[in-house]
This record gives C-alpha cells, structure tokens and sequence, in this order.
C-alpha cells in the first residue's frame, strides 16, 4: 500500500516539473519576443540599432535568468519534499517490518502452543510431558539447556541439550534436587540472569513444576510472556493427569477400608493365575470373614461396625507381605492373593491372620472394645483349581466349612474329584 502510494507521489511530483518546465519556456519565448519588440522601438525612436540590440539582450538576458532562478529554487523545493517524503516511507517500511515479524513470531508462538496441547491431550504419564515440553521448548528457544523439575511423588529431574537432542530424566530426592538445582528455589526465580528463562508451572497457589532455559542470546519480554502462557498450559496438563490417576485410584479402591475393591481383586487374580500358569507356580487365594459381624451392628450401630471393618482392614494389611495382595471381597468378607505360596505357606499365613484378629480386641474410639474372630478358607492354584472362579469357590467352600466347624479357624479346600 505504502510503495503504491509512492510511486503515486514520484509521478505526481514529475508532472509538477514538467508542467512547470513547459510554463517556463512558454514565458521565456514570450519575454524573449516582447524583449525584441521593446529592443526594436527604442532602435526606432533614437534611430540607433545598437541600442535597440542591446535593451532586448538585457532585457531577455534578465528574464531568462529570473526564470532560471525559479525553476532551480523550485526544484530545489521539490527535491527536499521528496526526499522528506522518502524518509517516511522508509520509517514506514521498516515498521511494517517489524509488524510482520511480530506476526510471524505469533504464529510461531501460537503452533508451538498447539503442538504442546495435542501431545499433552494423549500424555498419559507427567513423565511425558516433561519430556515432550523440554525438547519442544529448547529447539524453540535455540537454548543451550532446557531443563525441569517436577514436584511429584516420587520428583522427576529433566535435561534437554542441544547436542544431544534427547531429553533424560530420572528420579530424585527433594534434598538432592535443592542442592543441583538452585534456580528451583522460589527465591531463585527472581534471580535469573538475561540469559537464563526460570518460570514456575503453579497451580492453586502450589508450584508444581519448574522450568529453565539457558542460552546465549538474552531473552526479551516477550519470551518471557510467552514461556507463563504455556506454564499455565503445562499446569493444565498435569492437573488433568493428576485428576485421571485419582479417578483411577478411585475406581479401584474400596471407600470404607482404603484397600483395594472387588473389581481390582477380579483383575489382579487373573492377572497373578495367568502370570502363574506360564512360569508354573502356586498362588494362594484366602477368604476371610468376620465372624458374628452382624451382631457388632446390632448392639454398637453401624458406625461402628464400619469402623471395625476398618480397623480389621488394616490389620490383615499389616500381618501380610508386601507382595501379597488384600481386598474387601464385599460385606465383612475379606480376600487375599498370595503369589508364589504353596499349600503349607498359605495354611501358615492364614494362622498368622487368624490369630491377628483374635489375639486382642478392636478398640473404638478409645471407649468400646470389642472382641473378634475371622474364620478362613484357603485354596491353591493348581492343587485346588485350574482357573480363578474355581479357585475363588473352592476357597469359598472351605470358608464355609471353618463356618460350619464353629468359626475362628483356617480349612482348607478339598482337592478335587479327578
Ligand atoms: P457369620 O459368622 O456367619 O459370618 O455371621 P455374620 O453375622 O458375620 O454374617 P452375616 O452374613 O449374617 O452378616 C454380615 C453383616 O455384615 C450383615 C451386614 O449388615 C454387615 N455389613 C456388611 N457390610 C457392611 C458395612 O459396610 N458396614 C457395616 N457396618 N456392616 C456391614
Ligand atoms: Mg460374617
Ligand atoms: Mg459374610
């Protein structure tokens, strides 16, 4: 638009010279002949020729002259306006310049930005996100070093470098990290030299991650506005995955006891009988069930009841092994999975639980104590079953027995009928 317009003006200008040039010869040619007429009657009237000649040479010398002068200083004129004109477009070209730079930074930015929310979308872990958002951030920034910490459980330490191009992360400890890592301190993110990019990723007023880039060229406002948009971004991401993990939490935990439920307890033993068929070994199943519960509810209330479950919960939690794995079955009925355990071994466990609940009774709240007993049944992949329905109904069986033989004892479950 700008060249446009001043091509308009060159050409206007031109047109103002040439007319003026036209003007002037046309006056010139015009003095030049009244010049000759005033020359010519003074030759007549004093009858001298020379005279008369030499009036017109003054005459028409002087007009030419005056004529001249003006179409210099008219020039002259015409020559600083252009060249005032010519200083403003320049401006004005070098800040569409500019603009366009601005524009093109923009859509940088802004691709950028919409590459990062596509790939945190499928991010299922937050060691993807870091992951993905250092290399994103360093080829972005041409940084030297593009680095993060993020505050989860346990902290994750990420390190991107340009000469490496890859992004290694790995565990660390709160008190490893404050020492390698001071810029992470919140004391630090004011500190950060021109070179040097430190932004928090804060969500509900919590500093979830930090990030830092270092590189040699300084790194101006606007990249420093752009790195807090897409920290709220990464915010954003996190808080999704923490929100997907607590949902899944949830879905596989029981609310009352915190132990695991029935649909995380059917997944895991067909998990544990497919994992023990292919490397051939026994798992143990055991049903646990609170002997005479009904009777708590019936004389302390339900509230209590519940708090004996949980109590109960946690102390069969407390009497297994780590590898071994606890559900609430349903109702007062506990399960447990025991891999890699034999006959003999399970028969043992189930002991040690039993004696657990009996040995003292549960206190509530530091008023009511209230003796219990849990009765058993114990069954072994393969002696017992060869799947987890059977398995699951043989122990059944034998918890049904230990019911049946007066509570507050272990059976085991009949092998079976070949
Ligand atoms: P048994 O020795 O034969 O197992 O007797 P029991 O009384 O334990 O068995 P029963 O099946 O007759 O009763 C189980 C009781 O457990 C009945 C039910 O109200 C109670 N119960 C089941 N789930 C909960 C719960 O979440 N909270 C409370 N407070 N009670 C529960
Ligand atoms: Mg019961
Ligand atoms: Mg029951």
């Amino acid at each position: 638009m700008f060249i446009r317009l001043s091509s308009r003006d060159a050409r206007k200008g031109e047109g103002q010279v040439t007319t003026l040039r036209k003007f002037a010869l046309l006056f010139s040619l015009f003095w030049l002949f009244g010049s000759a007429i005033v020359g010519w009657q003074v030759a007549l009237e004093t009858r001298q020729g020379w005279l008369g000649i030499l009036v017109a040479a003054l005459i028409g010398s002087a007009g030419l002259f005056a004529t001249t002068v003006i179409l210099l200083l008219r020039q002259m004129a015409m020559a600083a306006s252009q060249r005032e004109r010519l200083q403003e477009l320049t401006q004005e070209w070098q800040a569409t310049q500019h603009s366009l730079q601005q524009l093109l930074r923009q859509r940088d930015q802004l691709g950028l930005l919409v590459r990062l929310m596509q790939r945190f979308v499928s991010a299922a872990h937050q060691r993807e996100i870091l992951t993905v958002l250092l290399s994103e951030l360093g080829l972005f920034f041409r940084a030297e070093t593009a680095e993060g910490i993020l505050f989860n459980e346990p902290i994750l330490y990420g390190l991107w470098h340009w000469r490496e191009g890859r992004v290694s992360v790995r565990e660390g400890q709160t008190e490893e990290i404050r020492q390698n890592c001071p810029w992470a301190d919140p004391d630090g993110f004011r500190n950060a030299s021109p070179q040097e990019a430190v932004v928090p990723v804060i969500s509900d007023g919590q500093v979830m991650a930090v990030l830092r880039l270092v590189r040699s060229i300084p790194f101006e406002p606007d990249d420093r506005q752009f790195l807090e948009v897409i920290a709220a971004q990464v915010s954003l991401a996190l808080g999704r995955i923490k929100f997907i993990a607590t949902l899944q939490t949830l879905s596989v935990t029981d609310a009352l006891t915190g132990i695991a439920n029935r649909r995380h307890w059917d997944g895991r033993l067909a998990e544990e009988i497919a994992r023990a068929q292919r490397y051939r070994y026994p798992v143990a199943v055991l049903m646990v069930d609170i002997d005479h519960f009904k009777r708590v509810n019936d004389t302390h209330g339900h509230q209590v009841g519940d708090e004996v479950l949980r109590q109960v919960a946690e102390r069969l939690r407390s009497t297994l092994r780590r590898t071994d794995f606890l559900a609430r079955y349903g109702g007062e009925e506990f399960g447990i999975i025991a891999p890699q355990t034999a006959l003999e071994a399970a028969k043992v466990l189930a002991e040690r639980l039993r004696r657990a609940i009996a040995r003292e009774p549960i206190q509530v709240n530091n008023e009511l104590s209230i003796p219990l007993t849990i009765s058993v049944g114990v069954a072994v992949f393969p002696d017992h079953a060869q799947n987890e329905s059977d398995l699951v109904a043989a122990a059944d069986a034998a918890l049904y027995r230990a019911k049946q033989d007066g509570r507050n004892c272990v059976r085991v479950a009949e092998a079976p009928i070949a």
